[in-house]
């Protein structure tokens, strides 16, 4: 924990707590202030401020504070940190004050904030992450609860056979920016959550996140029973019951850690069904301060939130009912044990299977503000879960739909913020959801573009050297594991990103379709083409490690001329120099399962135009100029036929468009009409799929209607 740093000198002495405040990662700054320090250690630490602050060598902590070009930038960048702590002209304080003390509650069961604390899977973390800074932007008093994950998620390697396999690896938490959370009273924080006949101790952390704090529970104590400690040991590890464990510590634990803080959310926003036992901790709360049943459930509910993230039915927690009744054992024997009937009513619903506990059901039925996460996504959700409220037409379920966003100051690469620094001035960052502003992109000329995206693409090529170069030197690989990884790759051609998670609804292959077709294309003497590929396959889907198998295939097949990279362990980290560096972002899920998708976002605002098919966001983000849209000509059931016409589509938008657009050069070798492209991608993204727009929209339609039913009946939670 972030507590030992080795002395600092007077002059720089806050650089400990610069570091230990994740606002760092998103302030331009404060990173060049890091990276200042010592370029080679920041890169071996992966940009973790912390374990370089750890590392550094006394002789070059001494020569920095001596060095007066980076004390300038450390003083800017202290003044901009307290700054920010201190503002009280918020958006939220300017703009709902009545609102502005209330305090709204989020829980996830991971929060992807920055790579040095590895606590997250995927895009529902990315979300969380993203939540949080843009909450602490806009000064809304905003607390995350989740999970202290040892292990975290897994960290991927590709065999030569192609087949995943995972590694886990213990976190040193010196090395990561979390600190124990201390109570009021100024003790550790430490909580107890029945389960089953027992009881399992959760200590609490605290992250720093600019103005917002995350609480994080950790089971992995010595006075817990040693399969007890292991419960927080991984994100989504183990069984069903490991996972019913996990979600009666994260919501019964949470609501727990916040009373123990002395926290009294008004609002409690459940980020997927994971957290859904919360409401069950807070009617038993008002069980006990003398309330009915039904008022109990009127109360939490006014004030729950629910966010629901995916139209697969997999992707929905659902638990037979004995496991439920086994490992909530311990809270029957309370007040809450003579409405048991009614609590399991709450979750009950047959998802195809049988009748069972499904958590979705539970935050449906416990939360009076719901949405799901895009237009279509708002569609589908509707039609899926028409039987909670019996009688009512889909289109008028109170289900609204709220269209992810992504963090700006998170996701735009610094020399593209440079641009618009020198090209609109700073306050580009406090104008990000207005559309006219960002007409402006228009006006800035092509070659300071184009030069700015060249050197964005440099950077990614230098990051997938020097991966491959690590595996060829450390870990021994075969020569052509290291073409696999992308030695081949050719900074000039035009290279198209394909990364995510590699499940059979994304259908990671489809490009494959048809390969001699796809091979002439990638080899074409003076258009050449060539696709990098990341991504991760949930541990236990064999069906996903099988399709990451074709594709890691096919980057080591002569066939496809090296042109065709699979870079291994997609994170956080690899993620920004794929967003940032790519030329095109391809995305093909089979529709309607893509409930959003946020990397396309992240590639838009950096001048990546998305070539997609019309789900999730693209959907309604698709405006004719920004980008492409994948339209095959069969529709219905008969998927062999939909991924056949579907293939056949971006093929032909690949050859008659995408290809002849970028290769098309004026007499200084710069690409105009690309530009266009690139320019309307970062002019429509900008304003309407960052979290600006987004969490504006949180506020508005789901936060405040909450807050305000609390003044109304004079509730106060
Ligand atoms: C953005 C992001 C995701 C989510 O991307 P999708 O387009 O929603 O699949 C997943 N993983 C990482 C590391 C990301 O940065």
């Amino acid at each position: 924990m972030t507590s030992s740093f080795p002395a600092l000198p007077e002059r720089i002495k806050d650089l400990g707590e610069l570091a230990s405040d994740l606002w760092w990662s998103w302030h331009f700054r404060a990173r060049s202030l890091f990276r200042r320090m010592d370029y080679p250690l920041w890169r071996a630490t992966a940009h973790n401020p912390v374990s370089m602050l750890r590392q550094i060598a006394p002789e070059r902590l001494h020569a920095v504070a001596r060095d007066r070009a980076f004390l300038a930038l450390y003083d800017d960048a202290i003044r901009d940190l307290r700054a920010a702590r201190a503002s009280r002209e918020t958006w939220w304080a300017l703009t709902h004050g009545e609102a502005a003390a209330k305090t709204i509650a989020y829980f996830s069961a991971e929060f992807a904030l920055h790579q040095s604390l590895p606590i997250y899977a995927g895009g529902l973390g990315v979300l969380a992450g993203d939540f949080c800074k843009e909450a602490s932007d806009l000064g809304m008093p905003f607390v995350g609860v989740g999970f202290m994950y040892p292990q975290g998620y897994f960290h991927q390697r590709v065999s030569a056979e192609g087949w995943q396999e995972e590694t886990y690896e213990h976190l040193d938490w010196d090395d990561a920016p979390v600190r124990p959370a201390v109570t009021p009273a100024g003790e550790r924080c430490l909580v107890e959550v029945p389960l089953g006949t027992s009881t399992v101790k959760a200590l609490v952390w605290q992250v720093k996140v600019g103005k917002v704090s995350l609480l994080l529970l950790d089971t992995g104590l010595e006075e817990n029973a040693p399969w007890d400690r292991e419960l927080s040991a991984r994100l989504y590890g183990g069984n069903q019951e490991t996972r019913i464990q996990q979600e009666i510590v994260l919501g019964l634990g949470g609501v727990r850690a916040l009373r123990a803080m002395g926290i009294e959310p008004t609002v409690w926003h459940l980020n997927e069904g994971h957290a859904a036992f919360v409401t069950l901790q807070r009617i038993w709360d008002h069980l006990e301060q003398g309330s009915t049943f039904d008022a109990a459930l009127e109360q939490v509910r006014a004030t729950t939130v629910f966010t629901t993230h995916t139209p697969v039915p997999a992707g929905h927690d659902a638990f037979p009912f004995q496991l439920v009744e086994t490992h909530l054992a311990g809270a029957w024997g309370s007040s809450l044990g003579a409405f048991r009937d009614r609590l399991m009513a709450l979750g009950s619903y047959d998802n195809g299977g049988g009748t069972q506990f499904n958590m979705t059901a539970l935050a449906l039925r416990t939360a009076a503000g719901i949405n799901a996460v895009s237009q279509p996504h708002g569609e589908v959700t509707r039609r899926m879960w028409t039987s909670i409220w019996p009688g009512t037409p889909a289109e008028k379920l109170p289900i609204k739909a709220i269209t992810n966003g992504v963090h700006a100051s998170t996701w735009v690469a610094a020399p593209l913020g440079k641009l618009f620094d020198d090209s609109f001035g700073t306050e580009w960052r406090d104008r990000l959801d207005e559309p006219e502003f960002w007409d402006r992109v228009l006006d800035i000329p092509d070659e300071a573009l184009w030069r700015v995206r060249l050197s964005m693409k440099a950077e990614l090529f230098r990051s997938i050297q020097d991966r491959a170069r690590k595996r060829w030197t450390h870990d021994k690989v075969s020569a052509a594991q290291v073409v696999a990884a992308g030695t081949l790759l050719d900074q000039s051609a035009l290279t198209i990103g394909f990364a995510r998670r590699f499940a059979g609804y994304k259908r990671p292959d489809l490009i494959f379709h048809d390969a001699a077709r796809l091979a002439s294309i990638l080899s074409a003497a003076r258009r050449p083409v060539q696709i990098v590929f990341a991504g991760k396959a949930h541990p236990a889907d064999d069906q996903g490690k099988h399709h990451l198998q074709q594709v890691y295939r096919r980057a080591a097949d002569p066939a496809f001329g090296g042109r065709i990279a699979f870079v291994d362990d997609y994170d956080l980290h690899l993620a920004q120099y794929l967003v940032h560096g790519c030329d095109v972002w391809l995305n093909h899920p089979r529709k309607p399962m893509e409930a959003s998708g946020t990397s396309g976002m992240k590639a838009a605002i950096n001048g990546i135009p998305h070539l997609s098919i019309g789900d999730g966001w693209w959907a309604e983000g698709f405006n004719g100029a920004n980008g492409w849209l994948i339209q095959g000509k069969a529709h219905g059931t008969d998927q062999e036929a939909v991924d056949a016409a579907d293939a056949e589509a971006l093929y032909a938008l690949l050859e008659e468009q995408v290809i002849p657009t970028f290769y098309d050069r004026d007499a200084h070798d710069v690409p105009r009409a690309w530009l266009r492209v690139v320019k309307e991608a970062i002019r429509s993204t900008m304003p309407a799929y960052t979290t600006r727009r987004m969490m504006k929209q949180y506020a508005e339609e789901l936060y405040l209607p909450a807050i305000m039913s609390t003044m109304r009946v004079g509730l106060g939670d």
